[in-house]
């Protein structure tokens, strides 16, 4: 007799979970806790992995599939781009500086997370949770091959973007991604996940891609928006791991709370010092705008931050420490840290202008509080200086923070006189800080920050020259030899935008070329 089993049939839940449970197993040959070595250093307790969920039941296979479809339109896109001369079709040649700013800071970064999303894959014992990064690992190197191949095309025609890596490595401004990376690779694995997947990813993230592609498709750049778009659909993936993984920690064990708080004050203002460079771009480099810093940092920190913390209240977490001065300084960020690249810009990437009686205009109407009172006279002042022939470069190298690693350029808020400059005395030596949020970083592990490679005092303890250079050499230049360390080619990729031979090619691929071009070309 032959009994007809009916098979129950399985929900898509129920299929993914018996696809891809118990994949991992218990080592017998050596302990569990010496194979993941990492996983007790932290004090995060973990009780049971397969409460882990995975939002997205994404298999291996329907993995390659999507990316390798989203690869496909890109490349498309890249290519016509290629063949019409789409640099041709931006709104201004000074856009590009955008760019020479996130080739050079953000594009090793994104490389940076491919090997640390690999790290953590290794590290986790839970097979949800190591399929998830590896995915991401994979993520992250396919975002830094999309975008070196995006702004290969405008290599060709502009300066400043021929060495990205080793830029990454020695010039003084990128060390603030470097670090807030570096520091965040040499962590314990729950503090990385919750730095990046978490911090960066789901809380910060949008500050850098949702205005700044918005920016590019204003300013008629359509490689850059394609890759935005391209790495934005990956991220939705990764915003979601860097919720679920917080969402898991706090509900295993209770004792997770203050160390997951303790993470999350840390890596906000971490991230948020990184941020700086992004306003900038917002307020002053983009020829056509789309939001101020200040509207951009209201919504998606504001707004959106502030009501994913309140969903989080219920686990015991608050808003990460000191977020009500970056509201405050919301007013003033942008304007200082331009201001300083103006001045700092002959050891610079990339070039710098004064803003237009136009771009005045804006910011007068985004800052009615601060521009006018506070930043407007001072470019008035610079505007006149150049006038007179006396353009002003500073060729001083200014006091870093130990932490964040911005040198000390921001007034506090309170009082637009004074600099913000915090200090600690440690086993005998003085460390400096840009805020209260990096002092007290550094005294939360001063161990770790005491090791910071500062480029400026690096530069001074003669550590920033190629191995060919003699500094005991009759005319020794000091500051062209660092110049050359840093691969940046003085007189090209450096100083004022207006005389440089950017300018002076774009005005003769445009058709407007005036007399004193051909003399920069
Ligand atoms: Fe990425
Ligand atoms: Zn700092």
């Amino acid at each position: 007799m032959t009994t007809k089993q009916t098979a129950k049939k399985l929900s898509l839940k129920e299929k993914y979970a018996l696809m891809t449970r118990n994949l991992g197993w218990d080592t017998t040959y050596e302990p569990m806790d010496k194979v993941f070595d990492q996983l007790g250093l932290e004090g995060i307790k973990i009780h049971d992995w397969d409460k882990w969920e995975d939002p997205f039941r994404l298999t291996m296979d329907a993995y390659w599939k999507y990316q390798a479809e989203k690869e496909r339109k890109l490349y498309a896109v890249l290519d016509a781009f290629q063949q019409n001369n789409g640099h041709l079709n931006i709104s201004d040649a000074r856009y590009v500086n955008t760019l020479k700013l996130f080739f050079t800071g953000i594009t090793p970064a994104e490389y940076n997370a491919h090997r640390l999303f690999a790290m953590l894959g290794r590290q986790f014992p839970g097979a949800g949770a190591a399929i998830a990064c590896q995915m991401q690992a994979v993520d992250e190197l396919r975002h830094v091959q999309t975008q070196i191949h995006s702004i290969s095309q405008y290599n060709k025609y502009f300066n400043g973007l021929h060495d990205h890596s080793v830029m990454n490595d020695r010039l003084w401004y990128l060390s603030v991604p470097k670090s807030f990376f570096e520091d965040a690779i040499s962590s314990g694995p729950f503090e990385q996940i919750i730095a990046i997947s978490f911090a960066l990813e789901y809380l910060l993230t949008n500050l850098v891609f949702m205005p700044f592609m918005s920016g590019a498709a204003y300013n008629g750049d359509m490689a850059t928006v394609t890759f935005g778009f391209s790495s934005q659909s990956d991220e939705a993936r990764h915003m979601t791991l860097g919720l679920e993984c917080i969402k898991f920690v706090l509900e295993q064990d209770p004792g997770n709370v203050a160390i997951i708080q303790r993470y999350l004050d840390k890596w906000f203002w971490r991230g948020y010092k990184v941020l700086g460079l992004v306003s900038m771009m917002l307020d002053y480099m983009l020829p056509k705008k789309v939001m101020s810093w200040k509207e951009a940092w209201e919504i998606y920190f504001v707004q959106n931050g502030g009501s994913l913390f309140n969903d989080l209240s219920r686990y015991g977490l608050r808003m990460p420490k000191y977020w009500e001065q970056t509201v405050a300084e919301a007013e003033h960020l942008s304007h200082q840290t331009w201001n300083s690249f103006y001045n700092f810009s002959g050891a610079a990437a990339f070039h710098v202008w004064l803003p237009s009686d136009e771009d005045m205009a804006w910011l007068s109407e985004k800052y009615p509080d601060t521009f006018d009172r506070l930043y407007r006279p001072r470019i008035e002042h610079y505007r006149k200086l150049q006038a007179e022939g006396k353009r002003y470069y500073n060729a001083n190298l200014p006091m870093l923070c130990q932490t964040c690693q911005v040198p000390l350029i921001f007034t506090e808020t309170d009082d637009p006189t004074r600099t913000s400059h915090r200090q600690i005395e440690h086993a005998g030596e003085t460390y400096h800080f840009c805020s209260d949020g990096c002092h007290d970083v550094f005294a939360g592990e001063p161990d770790k920050y005491v090791s910071a490679w500062l480029p400026a005092h690096q530069i001074l303890q003669g550590n920033c020259f190629e191995a060919d250079a003699n500094p005991a050499a009759d005319g020794f230049q000091p500051e062209s030899e660092v110049m050359r360390y840093f691969h940046v080619v003085a007189g090209q990729d450096n100083l004022d935008y207006e005389g440089s031979p950017d300018e002076a090619n774009w005005h003769t691929w445009k058709g407007i070329a005036r007399p004193d071009d051909a003399k920069a070309a």
